[in-house]
This record gives structure tokens, sequence and C-alpha cells, in this order.
């Protein structure tokens, strides 16, 4: 008989709409049973219009916690008994955890993030990075740039609904952090140019070249890369980006966005189980070439 789950175990859930194509079920029902954890993870369909009452489900049910993606990151902190700085100052949460009834939020995407540069030797503090993206994940990173050490940042959108965010999140980083950041239209590419000639690492933050997104590409041609700028792409799925494609034509070293998502992933575990989820063995498992 197996006794993978018991009557001890433990329930971390996902709430997300769509969520059924998510790896984070694998990735981190692996990392429990790499270390003998007790505890499951499983994905919910859960929309803006439900997840009011499945917060009030992790309190009923004691879960250990959950994650959180679209459309609820933005939705979920008022729901929450309190807010980590990260989370308050991007206003959005990927992570909850329930301390006996008392529910905190986090946002561990742009730790994910900075953990993953790190572990592929890149050292953007004291730097200069351009970015491009004003959405969830975008925020997240320009965020966690700043509060790590990021010296200077140029911040690109389109004009779109997500426009007014990117204006935002430069105040906040001008107003709360030793981070100097500016925010342009993405439609001025004399400036995007310039602001990439003087950078150590371009960030693709947006959708732009993940499905259905696959043909978009957020810097125009590849006469925009030196082969000293490290680019990298926060999209993972398809892998390799028409982006990433010009950067790499170029000779720039490049990262996906897989290491955010294991390292996103990874802080989350460790708030819910206090271990350091086993990073090498995932690496492996999951197949995780930061190049590719
Ligand atoms: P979002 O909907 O909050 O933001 C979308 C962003 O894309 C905005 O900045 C928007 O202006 C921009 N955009 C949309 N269409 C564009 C176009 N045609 N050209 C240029 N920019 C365009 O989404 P999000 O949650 O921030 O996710 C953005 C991407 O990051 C997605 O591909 C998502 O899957 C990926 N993501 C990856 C990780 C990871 O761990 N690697 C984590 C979160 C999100």
């Amino acid at each position: 008989m197996s006794e993978r789950i018991t009557g001890h175990t433990e329930l971390i859930g996902l709430m997300a709409y769509p969520i059924r194509h998510s790896s984070s079920p694998a990735m981190q029902n692996e990392a429990f049973a790499a270390l003998g954890i007790d505890y499951a993870y499983l994905a919910f369909e859960i929309d803006e219009n439900e997840i009011e009452d499945a917060v009030k489900a992790i309190r009923t049910l004691k879960m250990r916690g959950s994650n959180v993606s679209m459309p609820n990151k933005t939705l979920v902190g008022k729901y929450l008994d309190e807010l980590s700085p990260a989370s308050k100052l991007t206003g959005s949460v990927n992570t909850i955890v329930n301390d006996n009834g008392h529910l905190t939020g986090y946002v561990t995407d742009g730790i994910g993030f900075m953990s993953a540069l790190k572990d592929n030797n890149i050292d953007p503090i004291g730097k200069k990075m351009t970015i491009v993206g004003a959405g969830g994940a975008a925020t997240a990173v320009e965020i966690q740039a700043a509060l790590d050490g990021v010296a200077e940042m140029s911040i690109f959108n389109i004009r779109d609904k997500f426009f007014p965010n990117g204006e935002e999140t430069a105040r906040k980083i001008n107003e709360q952090t030793n981070c100097k950041a500016t925010f342009y239209d993405l439609a001025d590419t004399k400036k995007l140019k310039e602001e990439m000639d003087s950078s150590y690492i371009f960030v693709n933050g947006t959708g732009a070249g993940m499905k259905p997104l696959e043909d978009v590409s957020v810097v125009p041609d590849k006469s925009y890369f030196r082969p000293e700028l490290i680019v990298v792409d926060v999209p993972y799925s398809p892998l390799c980006t028409k982006m990433r494609k010009m950067a790499k034509e170029v000779g720039c070293k490049t990262m996906n966005g897989l290491g955010m998502m294991l390292f996103q992933g990874s802080a989350a575990f460790e708030l819910w189980t206090g271990k350091p989820m086993p990073i090498e063995h995932m690496k492996k498992v999951l197949n995780i070439n930061y190049d590719d």
C-alpha cells in the first residue's frame, strides 16, 4: 500500500485560472518527495470571483499555504492578515503561508529572478539594468532588483493598460530604494538603443516571445545587442524567444525564464517547509539549462 499520502499529509494549493498547464505541481511534489517532507501540492482552478472563498478554504481546511497566479496575484492581498515588504511594494502576492490561521502573503518572483542570476554567475548589483515590462512579473523583478542594489534602471513598456503601472513602479523605486529608475515608452527605439548600450544587463519581462506572442520581440533587430550585454528572458514557453535568438547570434550570454521559475518555487518551498529546495537535484530532474 502506498504511504506517500497519509492522514498527516499537509496540503499546499496553487490557485489560478487557467492553471492545468503549470509545471509547479510536478516541481514542488518532486522536491517534497526528495526531502521526505509529508506535504502534497495540488492545482485548483480558481478565478477572480472565487479567490475570496478559496482563501477562506485555506483557513477552514488548515492548509499549510498556497501559490497564487493570474488573475489572483493582485486581488488576494486584501483577504490576508499580513503582507511582506516586497508584496506591499509590488501590490502582488504569489505565495501564502498559513501559520495557525494567520495568513501572510509574499511575492517570490523577484527573489526567484535575482537568485537565478546569482546561480548563473550574473551579478547586476551596483550596475545598470534595462528592462521591458510593467505587468506582474516585471514589476516584481524591478522592485526586487532595486531593493537588492541594482544602481540604475531604465524601464520600458508599450502604451497599453500596463503603461501607468510602469510609471508608478519607477516612482516607487526612486522614493523607496537607492536605485535611480526612469520610465520610457518602448516606441522610443532610439532611447531603447541608448539605454541598452549603457547597460550591463537587458531583461524582457513581458509576455512577448511566449505563446500566443511567439513572433513578437521587444527589441526590433539584432543591431540593438552587443556581445558584452547579458540578455535575460522572463518567459519560458517556448524556451527560446525570438529576442533571445537574436542576442545569441550576436554572441551575448543569455538566460531563459526557467531559472526564475525554479527559484521562485524554491523560495516558496522554503517559506512553507523551513528547508531549502534541493536545487541541483531539481535542475537535473527538470532538465534546466539556462541558455536553451
Ligand atoms: P502581465 O499580463 O501582468 O503583463 C504582461 C506584460 O507584457 C505587460 O508589460 C504588457 O505591456 C506586455 N505586453 C503584452 N503584449 C505585448 C506586446 N505585443 N509587445 C510588448 N509587450 C507586451 O503578465 P505577467 O504575469 O507579468 O507575465 C509576463 C510573462 O512572464 C509571461 O510570459 C509569463 O508566463 C512570464 N512569467 C514567468 C515567470 C517565471 O518564473 N519565469 C513568472 C511569472 C511570469
